[in-house]
């Protein structure tokens, strides 16, 4: 059973308006971290219009807290949900399609052109391109409508995938992956998965792993009047800043950076995301948190690194009068997630190349991704080969952040081929 490139075609163009209506009611929902569930609902209409068995599946910490890749939190997640909707099809190829629901922040809202969540969509004359704006627009509700937009369009051809096909809406992608590790440890397994993350039509071969931690120095609050008898919480974290920074600094050197990051600029990023100090003016801070964000290269242990921070804050605060007396404290809570590999020469990699090269002419550009994804749970831990492929995106975590709507109907044809190749298809 084989469909043209053709029939693909015409049917994605006709499924466009869907698209781009599904998309604005996804990209409308708030997703930041603890506000997920109105996007899950979303997700629940747009699995169950595909004729799916849609599932609700609980987190239970007591699932997954002592499995490897587990992140540690202190917000609440216990309780939260994931959308699974599933396709059971036949004897083909089985696969997992995953996309998270969570969306970053978008504050400070006021730097935005539009609202965030306002899904607004604008022809742009100079690329001629179609974009959609919004928080999430790229990152990535735009991707999880592409697979979806596939599914649609083998649907209203009069196919259906002959492998079984599993669809999740995750949550806590952008903080621990804990989402993703769930559904596996519920038993979701498959030949294989992809994650449409917004990575430019490029199919991912390595991403660098990431550690979050806080650093909390005490200080001692007093009047400004006497601010001389005080010690300033805000004013002492200052060099432990420089002193990560000092050993980004020494992990991007051309000597560090291992053959598989060769030629990637700067792989490992340092970013000092929040900072909490101080409670009045006129008073000395008593109490400084930072809030960090650290990467690590495929291959390298977290242990490792995590000992490595821990010296280099612990020799910062040596040198520091007050802080030797007063050591800072280091929080772990969030990502800990290791680097991982996906092998393009795989039978999915090769598959999904050659559906890309049928389309677009040539090979995909293979990534090597300087952040994390859910993918690295499959490919780990549960032997399911896994990479990213998805849309053309702007300004991911920024202000007036979008997703180009061509470039999504791009994936979807991609995805319709790639799909008819690795599961085979049935007449419905
Ligand atoms: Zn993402």
């Amino acid at each position: 059973m084989t469909v043209s490139r053709e029939e693909i075609s015409q049917a994605a163009q006709a499924r466009r308006d869907w698209a781009i209506e599904s998309l604005s009611e996804f990209v409308r929902q708030p997703t930041v971290l603890g506000n997920e569930e109105c996007g899950q609902r979303v997700a629940a209409k747009l699995f169950s219009e595909l004729d799916m068995e849609v599932k609700i599946e609980k987190i239970v910490l007591d699932e997954i807290k002592d499995k490897p890749g587990f992140g540690p939190t202190d917000w609440q997640l216990e309780g939260k949900h994931n959308v699974v909707g599933i396709h059971e099809g036949g004897n083909g190829r089985s696969l997992i399609f995953n996309g998270h629901v969570d969306v970053v922040s978008p504050e400070p809202i006021k730097l935005w052109t539009n609202p965030p969540y306002e899904a607004r969509v604008v022809e742009d004359e100079q690329d001629g391109e179609t974009w959609m704006y919004g928080r999430g627009a790229g990152d990535m509700k735009g991707g999880t409508i592409s697979y979806l937009w596939a599914l649609h369009v083998l649907r209203d051809l009069g196919y259906a995938p002959a492998g079984k096909v599993i669809c999740q809406s995750v949550v806590e992608e952008e903080c621990t992956g804990n989402g993703a590790l769930s559904l596996l440890e519920k038993g979701y397994r498959a030949d294989a998965a992809i994650i449409p993350e917004p990575f430019n039509e490029s199919i991912t071969s390595a991403q660098v792993g990431v550690l979050w931690f806080r650093v909390r120095v005490l200080g001692m609050t007093t009047h400004v009047l006497g601010a001389s008898r005080g010690v300033n919480a805000i004013e002492k974290s200052w060099p432990i800043i420089q002193a990560l920074r000092d050993l980004e600094e020494e992990v991007n050197r051309p000597e560090n950076i291992p053959k598989l990051y060769h030629g990637v600029d700067h792989p490992i990023n340092l970013n000092v995301g929040t900072i909490n100090g101080g409670d009045w003016q006129s008073t000395v801070a008593g109490e400084c948190v930072t809030g960090f964000r650290f990467g690590a290269f495929p291959g390298e242990s977290l242990n490792q690194v995590m000992q490595t921070i821990e010296t280099r804050v612990k020799q910062a605060a040596q040198s520091a009068p007050w802080l030797k007396d007063n050591p800072p404290e280091i929080e772990w809570a969030g990502f800990r997630a290791e680097g991982c590999t996906f092998d393009v020469e795989s039978e999915v990699g090769k598959t999904l190349r050659n559906a890309h090269k049928q389309w677009r002419g040539a090979e995909p550009e293979q990534l090597r991704c300087t952040a994390t994804t859910d993918i690295r749970f499959f490919n780990l831990y549960y032997d399911i080969p896994a990479t990213c492929y998805g849309p053309k995106a702007r300004r991911i975590h920024g202000v007036d952040e979008k997703v180009s709507i061509d470039s999504m109907q791009r994936i979807t044809e991609v995805m319709c081929s790639f799909i008819q190749d690795w599961c085979g298809l049935n007449k419905r």
